[in-house]
Parts: structure tokens; sequence; C-alpha cells
């Protein structure tokens, strides 16, 4: 698919996300945050779910955990710009409650349309409630992170949500560590 092709598709994806009534969190949501990004990305990065920032400007990852994410993207060379970053469900919670699975499977085709598109060679997970969706029964956030899997044709790699390193100090060590494996394994596919 061409560039421009997919830029319109992800763009008419922003506009369905943006009326959509599938589940009740756009009635407490102020906008819905569809996603951002290169629609060329090699790599995409999928949150859990927009916050209080993110609802206000429309952007995903745009308030303290996304700021910490971009210092860690900055850590491997990669900018927002390069990537594509998503959410799991594209209306806030309200009072940043987890999302509910109805929600999350309501939500799905969203995502599922999303990958479809930019076709990214890894998929990076970040946080439980992405990694249970994606990769059901597969494994728990502390066993599985920084590690990469090949499956349906690409690579995944699950991290913890950057959100944690905001309230527990030391999971920012753990994953800085696994962005350098990130890094490693995007240098891995450059050279196959
Ligand atoms: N946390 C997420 O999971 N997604 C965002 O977009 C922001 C914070």
């Amino acid at each position: 698919m061409s560039s421009k092709a997919k830029v319109q598709q992800l763009a008419e994806i922003a506009e369905a996300v943006n009326t959509c009534q599938k589940c009740p969190l756009y009635k407490t949501a102020i906008q819905g945050v569809s996603g951002e990004g290169s629609s060329d990305a090699e790599v995409m990065f999928i949150g859990e779910g927009p916050g209080k920032e993110e609802d206000k400007q429309g952007r995903p990852f745009c308030g303290p955990a996304g700021k910490f994410l971009e210092e860690m993207l900055e850590s491997v060379n990669l900018s927002r710009d390069k990537v594509y970053i998503g959410n799991v469900v594209k209306h806030r919670p309200p009072n940043n409650r987890d999302p509910e699975p109805a929600e999350i499977e309501a939500c799905w085709p969203y995502l599922q349309a999303q990958i479809e598109i930019i076709d990214p060679k890894v998929i990076v997970i970040l946080g439980r409630h992405c990694l249970a969706r994606l990769m059901p029964g597969l494994g728990t956030i502390s066993q599985l992170h920084g590690r990469a899997f090949r499956h349906d044709g690409r690579y995944f790699m699950a991290l913890y949500h950057p959100a944690v390193a905001l309230y527990a100090g030391s999971m920012r060590q753990v994953l800085m560590e696994d962005f350098g494996k990130l890094k490693l394994l995007l240098n891995k596919i450059d050279s196959e």
C-alpha cells in the first residue's frame, strides 16, 4: 500500500474513533485518541489508553508517561515521528481506571486495522493490558518484558508501561535496559 493510501486509511480510522459509541467510554472522555506517528513506521508502540493530558490534547502519550517514553526513544535514536504510537482503548477511562475487557474488545477492530495498515516489523507492547490482549496466556509482564517473540510474521516485545517508572523509580532502569534490548532487535532486523 502506498504511504498516501496508508495516511488516508489511518485518517479514516481516526474519524471513526472520534464518533465511536461502541462502548461507554466516549460518554466521559473529551475526545477519541486514535494514535499518531509515521504510517510507514517499522516500530509500533501500543499503550493502554489515553490519560488526562491525552484526552485534552487528542494525542497519545503526551503527558508525563509520554515524556519518559520520548526520553527512552531518544536513547535508542528513535523519535516520535519515526514510530507509530497507539493504544488498546481510544477513549480515556474515567479517572484513569483500568479498561474493562468489553471496552478493550469493542476497540480492538481499530487497533487491528491500524496494525494491518502500518504493518510494522516490531510491535512494542506497553504494559499488562496490551500484553493480555495481544499475547493472551503467554505470561505476565514481569516474566516476558524485554524478550522478543516472533508471531504473525513480525516481532513483538513487551515492556513495562512507562508510567510505572514514574511511581517506582527502580523500574526506570529496567525500562532503559529493555529499550537497549529493543535497539539490539532493531539492529538485527536491519541486518537481516
Ligand atoms: N498511557 C497510555 O497507556 N497511553 C497513553 O496514551 C498515555 C498514557
